[in-house]
């Protein structure tokens, strides 16, 4: 598997000063599968950076997969700007959970209606098929695929991909500390992401921050630390950057979950999730 990060900060877009390394696109990231299927998690503002690679490298998506963990804007908003969508031959497949009284396709479409963008979404549906996981796992061209729902105010997806032994899994807009009377403990999110090959978890905000905002469905670097420790990831890869955090203040986050995992004598790698940046798994 390869895996590639489009878009890696929470919330808003947050270009500018200070922002250069990590980048300032909301999430979306890529993997491209031994066999080449291709698996989008989420159509953030890094979804269009995605799209325009796809036309100029003359890429067509045949078959391929946009799992969708929930619909706040930051991980919708690229959506109607990803060109490969418009173009006839192209043929995705949209996984995502659906509301009580919307279905998937309503939920996806109603972004592109007026007065909220010029473009109908009778564009780009002949290009996109709908589809529902099965709760016990699903099998994709040799991929098994489990998600499970996060702490989070919007239903949120998180999700696990494995390709023979190799694990990713993806949790994004999780408040692991959760103290809600219905959230799930962190113990329960360890057995969904064990042994994990790469964790990419929500890491918004340091310790200091979350005591502030609680309830906003975001964790702290140290809880995604506690999380990769409890499920024996191999390699923690924080994620969902905070808008207001520069560069400077993200490498201190990452420094920070090394230097308790040594002072734990945690056997961990760490890095934090950047924009464009890829890698084989
Ligand atoms: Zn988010």
């Amino acid at each position: 598997m390869r895996l590639k990060f489009w878009g890696t900060r929470g919330s808003i877009p947050s270009p500018g000063c200070g922002r250069e390394y990590y980048g300032g696109n909301t999430p979306c990231l890529e993997l491209i599968t031994s066999s080449g299927l291709q698996i989008i998690v989420d159509a953030g503002t890094g979804v269009r950076e995605l799209g325009n690679y796809m036309v100029a490298n003359n890429i067509v998506a045949k078959n391929s997969y946009l799992f969708l963990t929930h619909f706040h804007w930051d991980h919708i908003q690229g959506l109607p700007f990803f060109v490969p969508a418009y173009t006839l031959g192209n043929e995705f497949f949209v996984v995502g959970v659906e509301e009580d009284k919307e279905t998937l396709r309503q939920i996806v479409s109603s972004q592109m209606k007026p007065p909220y963008f010029p473009v109908g979404f009778e564009a780009i549906e002949n290009q996109l098929n709908f589809l529902n996981l099965f709760p016990n796992g699903s099998e994709i061209e040799g991929i098994k695929v489990y998600f499970t729902h996060t702490n989070h105010p919007q239903k949120t997806l998180a999700f696990r991909f494995e390709e023979g032994r190799k694990t990713v899994t993806f949790m994004t807009d999780c408040e692991l500390s959760s103290h809600a009377k219905d959230a799930r403990p962190i113990e329960f999110f360890a057995e969904f992401c064990k042994d994990s090959d790469y964790l990419i978890v929500d890491a918004q905000f340091t310790e200091q921050e979350l005591c502030n905002r609680s309830g906003w469905g975001h964790s702290s670097n140290m809880d995604a630390l506690k999380l990769a420790s409890l499920s024996r990831s191999k390699t923690l890869i924080l994620f969902h950057h905070d808008p207001n955090h520069d560069d400077e203040l993200i490498d201190r986050m990452v420094k920070d979950v090394i230097s308790s995992a040594n002072e734990k004598k945690i056997d961990i790698a760490c890095f934090a999730a950047r924009d464009y940046d890829s890698f084989d798994i």
